[in-house]
């Protein structure tokens, strides 16, 4: 590189760009350099150093002055539901609430500033913010909000609260049976308790009427907005439906995508898988949205005590979570992901689930883990023994650092105290070779990378504690962190030779910081304030100034 910028010294003619950002700190893969970015056509044309730069402002269409903030390759949410993450942003937020009162107090506030007989939807609720620390009962919110259906969603989208109108609506009685992969909680007496696990929740969210197209658009372009505020460019989709695919690739076509999406198809939908994967793997021309990966479910989530452990949660001997996928349909659809040179990703947060993933890769992808690139989404809780297999099967360990520091609360008590060093162990898996990528799994998590990148550091809440991190060794540093979210999350979705780096060639992809990541101390993580994000050389957002 340093001897191409001195021929392009050598040579004095205006050098063509589309744009030249001038005046920032640039991080390369050989640190921090006080370079100029030019970008043409979408990519970086060159990294210019000060000698050369005349050359350049004199061809450059736009100049663009950084003044002293800091470039950083384009930041990539790594597991997101893209428009789950809209429809929460459209939704009640009950996020934070601290008790269920205050819950039933938000849902009846926001039903009665919407009137009418539809139903009312909202999502964040989390019982282990509140006193009691268990689940929810109906009644309260069934008398609050009596005359239209409500459904509420857990934070993680593992279980639902339902009221009366709605498990009415839905037929869901005393005797209705467990659904396959699914629970319906009871009172003693078997009456539904109004709480519907994994499986269940189907029961009362098939009776809403699908979300049309221009639903699915006005939540996708929500979502992308407050993802680009964020400083993402790219986001990998935990599990595109068709619907959302179709607007996807119409949002694509129009030029109207403001970030990257990388598609994980939804791998409960056979006519999706039918219609896309004989066409394999699939990159629209501007790098905007890549099909090649299939999304599947093992097992629930950790906090509605869905995941799927090996001996029963130590806070509730009765169960062991869910295996929310019977293993021959994982299997099947594996095989067919497999045939067709697709990605095969699988959320498995329990260490039975971690271990039948692994070993379905190693049955199924074999010797193709290289080339395919299997991904464990989540990896939560692994076995000792399956820690070391990740490496082995070239399997990618796609990890959420933020749930270790919202479920340190309360995952000892769910795990017990031999169990619970199983849990968040990045460090163990980069130790044993392993690659990884990191996300928040929004909207179950605030996908901002300064908490995710904090959470990885630090292992501790952003607010309130100056106790050290929870389990500290198993920490990653600044350095990895970001990479988690840029060289590493390339990697797993195949864009390490067009992304995730700053240099020639590359995608014009950026994220302007305002100040270094790594300076001291890491509290500066937190402070830090995202001035631009630019996605194949355009601007996706611009603070203090409305973008596209
Ligand atoms: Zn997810």
């Amino acid at each position: 590189m340093l001897a191409l910028l001195a021929m392009s010294a050598a040579s004095n003619p205006p050098r063509r760009c589309d744009r030249l950002f001038v005046g920032g700190l640039v991080h390369t893969p050989d640190g921090i350099r006080r370079l100029e970015v030019a970008v043409a056509s979408g990519r970086i044309a060159a990294l210019v150093a000060p000698a050369d730069a005349a050359a350049w402002r004199a061809g450059a269409a736009e100049v663009v002055d950084l003044a002293g903030a800091h470039v950083y390759p384009g930041f990539t949410e790594s597991h997101g539901h893209f428009a789950g993450y809209g429809a929460a942003l459209e939704n009640v937020d009950l996020t934070g609430a601290t008790s269920f009162a205050e819950v039933v107090a938000r849902v009846k506030a926001a039903a009665a500033r919407t009137p009418g007989t539809g139903a009312v939807l909202g999502r964040g609720w989390d019982q282990n913010l509140w006193p009691e620390k268990s689940f929810p009962t109906h009644e309260a919110l069934s008398a609050a909000v009596p005359d239209r259906p409500v459904i509420l969603t857990r934070v993680d989208g593992h279980a639902v609260l339902a009221n009366a109108r709605a498990l009415a609506a839905a037929g869901i009685t005393a005797a209705t049976p467990d659904p396959p992969g699914g629970r319906i909680m009871r009172e003693a007496s078997g009456a539904p308790s109004g709480v519907l696990l994994d499986g269940a929740e189907e029961l009362v969210q098939r009776m809403l009427p699908p979300p049309s197209a221009a639903d699915i658009e006005r939540r996708l372009l929500l979502a992308a907005g407050h993802l680009a505020r964020d400083g993402f460019t790219e986001i990998h989709d935990a599990g595109t439906s068709r619907a959302e695919l179709a607007v996807l690739r119409e949002l694509q076509r129009s030029g109207r995508l403001p970030v990257r999406v990388y598609v994980m198809l939804a791998g409960s939908d056979d006519e999706l898988l039918a219609a896309e994967l004989p066409k394999g793997p699939q990159r629209s021309g501007d790098g905007m949205l890549t099909i090649r990966a299939v999304k599947l479910y093992a097992d629930g989530a950790l906090g509605s005590r869905g995941a799927w452990l090996s001996a029963p949660y130590s806070d509730d001997p009765t169960t062991r979570g869910l295996e929310v996928t019977p293993l021959a349909r994982l299997a099947d659809v594996v095989r067919r992901a497999v045939a067709a040179g697709y990605q095969p990703c699988i959320h498995a947060i329990g260490d039975a689930a971690v271990t039948r993933v692994l070993d379905l890769y190693e049955r199924e992808v074999g010797p193709r883990g290289a080339a395919l690139r299997p991904r464990v989404e989540h990896a939560q809780i692994v076995r000792p023994a399956d820690v070391p297999r990740f490496a082995a099967l070239s399997a990618i360990a796609s990890v959420q650092p933020t749930h270790c520091t919202s479920d340190m609360p309360w995952a000892p008590a769910r795990l017990g105290a031999a169990r619970i060093g199983w849990a968040y162990r990045w460090r163990s898996l980069l130790a044993a070779g392993a690659r990884l990528c990191l996300g928040s799994d929004v909207p179950v998590e605030d996908p901002d990378p300064r908490l995710g990148i904090w959470a990885a550091v630090t292992r501790r809440p952003p607010r309130g504690t100056a106790e050290p991190g929870w389990n500290l060794p198993e920490a990653l540093t600044l350095d990895e962190a970001v990479a988690g979210y840029t060289r590493w999350a390339a990697f797993a979705a195949f864009e390490e030779g067009s992304r995730g780096a700053l240099a020639p060639g590359f995608a014009a992809d950026l994220t302007v910081l305002d100040r270094d990541l790594g300076a001291y101390p890491p509290a500066t993580i937190l402070q830090a304030r995202v001035l631009r994000a630019v996605v194949g050389g355009r601007d996706s957002y611009v603070a203090g100034r409305e973008t596209r």
